[in-house]
């Protein structure tokens, strides 16, 4: 689907006042049909945020609207995909100890559910560089635009919920609520929605991957923007009394991430420990290519030795007589990049042997 826009305005600058916030994207759809698109910016302290938390400022807002306006962005060039390899690249800016803790751990959640790795460079052309910024802005810019992007965390942003919504931003998600299709799901009750909050409500154009999903992390929830926050200002058609947004990754979340970015392998133990011996099997991610990769293995909690394996073999058998925990890494300089769920099993005291395999 492809959409040719042409723009009354086609520069965002940081002259933009808070009286020329608007845009005014012309064009023609697919169809041949007329697509006109106000596009209402915020000028938050110098940011220019779409949609309250969508970072439009220091770029050509062509780079931002001219790939298809979905759920997710479309063109894969906005991906932070190389061949196979799905990598974010990413560097600190500002935040101190614990505030870069919360980001890892955010970004894990996203690695252990899809194919996504997050790797610090400070080298890459293309990166993600998350700064603390000086207000309580939390915003990304939608996908992978190119050079340096910025993601701001401002105080009360490190909640997980909110840094793993920026993250989603940045890998190429748009609001879910934006879709094209949201009229068929849900009712804007623009009654309890301030003049200059409207803009926040805008739909997309074009098409949309996936069911509308009402639990999405990138869901507005019943009452964002509300004047009165005890009535909402966006329900369920199908029940009014739905909550709508999420504070984890919904599943719909993780099979859109799988779709864009692959799946991560799932490490399951295949039989059990009678005698020391352990089959642990794994599938492999669709796209991924990892060519590096090797099991971590620790018996009774002691780092025992790492495996080389090649990539394709999806097995490993170990004999031990101690409690086992394997889990698979992905080689990063030497380091494990995490790559799969850690599997733990005790250590089986029974004398007796004769029972077979079990899960
Ligand atoms: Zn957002």
């Amino acid at each position: 689907m492809r959409f040719k826009f042409t723009f009354l305005f086609l520069l965002l600058s940081s002259q933009i006042n808070a009286n020329n916030n608007e845009y005014i994207i012309e064009g023609v759809d697919e169809l041949g049909q007329e697509v006109n698109q106000k596009i209402k910016v915020e000028n938050k302290n110098g940011k220019i945020l779409y949609q309250g938390d969508i970072l439009v400022s220091g770029v050509n807002i062509r780079d931002v609207f001219d790939i298809s306006p979905m759920a997710i962005v479309k063109p894969s060039n906005y991906r932070w995909r190389n061949g196979d390899d799905s990598i974010a690249y990413f560097r600190f800016n500002g935040l101190d100890f614990r505030q870069r803790q919360a980001v890892y751990h955010a970004m894990s959640v996203i690695e252990r559910s899809s194919g996504v790795r997050f790797k610090e460079s400070q080298s890459e052309k293309d990166i993600i560089e998350i700064v603390k910024s000086g207000d309580s802005e939390c915003y990304s810019q939608v996908g992978k635009v190119g050079g340096i992007q910025e993601l701001g965390l401002g105080n009360g942003c490190f909640t997980g919920s909110i840094i793993i919504h920026e993250l989603l931003h940045a890998l190429g998600f748009w609001h879910e609520q934006s879709r094209s299709d949201r009229d068929n799901h849900i009712l804007i009750h623009w009654d309890n929605i301030r003049e200059e909050k409207k803009h926040n409500f805008n739909k997309q154009v074009g098409g949309n991957l996936g069911n509308y999903d009402y639990k999405s992390i990138m869901h507005y929830s019943n009452n964002s923007w509300a004047i009165d926050k005890t009535k909402p200002t966006i329900t369920a058609i199908s029940d009014p009394n739905l909550i709508l947004g999420s504070n984890s990754l919904s599943s719909t979340d993780i099979s859109t991430l799988q779709n864009m970015y692959g799946v991560t392998p799932k490490l399951r133990a295949s039989s059990g420990q009678c005698g020391g011996n352990y089959d642990l099997y794994w599938s492999m991610p669709k796209q991924g290519g990892y060519h590096e990769y090797y099991a971590e293995i620790y018996l009774d909690n002691e780092f025992y030795r790492d495996s080389d394996f090649r990539f394709g073999e999806t097995s490993i058998k170990i004999y031990s007589n101690s409690s086992v925990k394997v889990r698979l890494c992905e080689s990063v300089q030497g380091y494990c990049g995490t790559f799969s769920n850690t599997v733990y099993l005790p250590r089986d005291t029974s004398d007796d042997c004769d029972r077979g395999p079990r899960d």
